[in-house]
């Protein structure tokens, strides 16, 4: 496709000369067609010490700068977002193989997030608690924290960053960010943004904000060292396993943002339209490859040979190709490991007794991507590989006969992220988020998708984080209880 922009264009919008990207040893490769887009200068485990003393030093400083006034940085720096906004969306696109209006999307909410902590900023308020001894006053104020480590995924590989160094930035809090092996490219180029902001503010400290580049050994540093009080980690529940007792070993904080298992429940009632837009868009959104990923359909028996029919037809006209095309809707997996992984758990699925539709390797795609069909798999009951975090784009359906068996189908996996319920029947919704044990339930809307107001994270073997909006602040600052006796 002449016509889409050269890979060369993209980074050199985002201010990535090749120096930067050549000579080193990470090999960065882009999932639309598998082309090699730079050869990335890893950071050594062993400068890690330094890094985070750097960090330590920016701490001594910013945490004294007035929170509003930190504000301000922020705002700047959601000024630079939309500036660079068409520029970054397109680098996610290379990188991550997002869809186009995904990529822009994400940078869309780094803009949010930012607007978000800049409110915040005069906003870190505390309480004030009667005391039971005369002549003494009794409160509760919050201070900066120090470091915060971000340990990011390649599936969101900007908004996550900018969801935690939004918020840690306004509370006072330093961020060293870990990006996914996967996608450095793209947190490279946040980084010339932030630069951008910070120059125009004027006397940010150095150190701020750091970017290490390179694997797990970096990100265990971070979570090893006493020096880095928080450290929030986004990626799948096999990392949270390693980083959470790692962190807690030596009493720091962590925000684990792990796998998901999402489902929605469809009742009889339910508005099937309504329905079946919101299942293709949370279904094969991102090739399947979101946290929020719709990933179960428990339908009620008497809709749902109607349902799957109306699901497979839509399936068959989902344009799937080059994610830099205006027409595509399903770009390709991250890497052909993914696809592999899909492959193994449709062929699990059809032992079990699923039908399976979809998930072929999808034809007229770039050559050299992983490419594949969304699948639509009737299972007939929640087998072993029902309740695993597949990371690609299948829809196992299932059927129900009471609202009990539904809810109790939903909640019985190991993971507990989003989850959602299509009814106009009142008495449903209201059961149904009574008894949803994830973090996110909604009501005739789909479980992916966050808008940043509210507070993003799961629980059970989501790793039980909370991050983005409400008062996820809380978790990057420290609370003391001060009592006052003035009598
Ligand atoms: P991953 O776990 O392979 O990697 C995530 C990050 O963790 C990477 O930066 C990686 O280098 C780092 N890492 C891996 N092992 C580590 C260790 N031992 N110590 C420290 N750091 C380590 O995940 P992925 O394949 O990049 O992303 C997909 C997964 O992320 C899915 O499970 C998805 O559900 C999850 N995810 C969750 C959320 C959420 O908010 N809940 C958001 C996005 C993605």
């Amino acid at each position: 496709m002449t016509d889409l922009p050269a890979a060369a264009a993209i980074l050199t919008a985002c201010g990535l000369d090749a120096s930067l990207l050549t000579g080193g040893s990470l090999a960065v490769h882009s999932p639309i067609d598998g082309s090699e887009l730079a050869r990335l200068t890893e950071t050594p485990a062993a400068a890690m010490p330094a890094v985070i003393a750097r960090a330590q030093s920016a701490f001594a400083v910013w945490r004294h700068v007035p929170a509003p006034r930190r504000g301000e940085l922020v705002r700047l720096l959601g000024e630079e977002l939309r500036a660079a906004k068409a520029d970054l969306g397109a680098l996610v696109t290379l990188e991550a193989g997002k869809i186009l209006s995904e990529g822009l999307g994400e940078v869309q909410e780094m803009i949010d997030i930012c607007d978000f902590a800049v409110g915040l900023s005069r906003q870190l308020y505390g309480l004030t608690i009667a005391s039971e001894r005369p002549g003494h006053v009794m409160r509760e104020t919050w201070h900066p924290l120090g470091p915060c480590a971000v340990i990011t995924a390649f599936n969101f590989p900007v908004a996550v960053w900018s969801w935690n160094a939004a918020l840690a930035l306004v509370c006072g809090d330093p961020v060293i960010w870990k990006p996914s092996e996967k996608t450095p490219l793209t947190a490279l180029a946040c980084m010339k943004i932030f630069e951008r902001a910070a120059a125009r503010f004027g006397d940010a400290p150095e150190g701020l904000a750091q970017l290490v580049i390179g694997g797990a050994d970096l990100g265990a540093a971070l979570s090893a060292s006493p020096d880095v009080p928080l450290v929030s980690a986004t990626g799948s529940t096999r990392m949270g396993r390693i980083v959470g007792p790692e962190v807690a070993k030596r009493f720091g904080k962590s925000i684990l943002e792990l796998g998901g298992n999402n489902a929605m429940i469809v009742a009889p009632s339910a508005d099937l339209d309504m329905a079946v837009r919101a299942i293709v868009f949370s279904a094969v959104g991102t090739a399947g490859q979101r946290c929020t990923s719709l990933r179960r359909l428990i339908v009620h028996h008497s809709v749902k040979d109607q349902l799957v029919e109306r699901l497979i037809r839509a399936y068959a006209t989902l344009p799937v190709g080059d994610p830099r095309a205006a027409t595509t809707l399903v770009g390709p997996l991250i890497d052909a490991g993914s696809l592999a992984r899909m492959q193994t758990a449709l062929e699990r699925a059809r032992a079990d007794g699923g039908l399976v539709h979809g998930g072929r390797t999808a034809s007229g795609a770039p050559q050299g991507g992983a490419y594949v069909e969304p699948a639509i798999v009737e299972m007939p009951g929640q087998t072993a590989v029902v309740r695993e975090e597949t990371f690609a784009p299948i829809l196992y359906a299932m059927g129900y006969e009471t609202l009990d068996e539904a809810i109790a189908l939903q909640n019985d996996v190991p993971q507990g992220l989003s989850s959602c319920i299509f009814t106009l029947n009142l008495r449903e919704a209201e059961e149904f988020l009574q008894r949803s044990d994830c973090g996110i339930a909604n009501v005739n809307i789909g479980p992916s998708g966050a808008e940043i107001g509210g507070a993003f994270g799961g629980e059970k073997e989501t790793g039980g984080g909370r991050e983005s909006g409400s008062d996820a602040w809380k978790a990057y600052m420290r609370r003391a209880t001060n009592t006052v006796n003035y009598s």
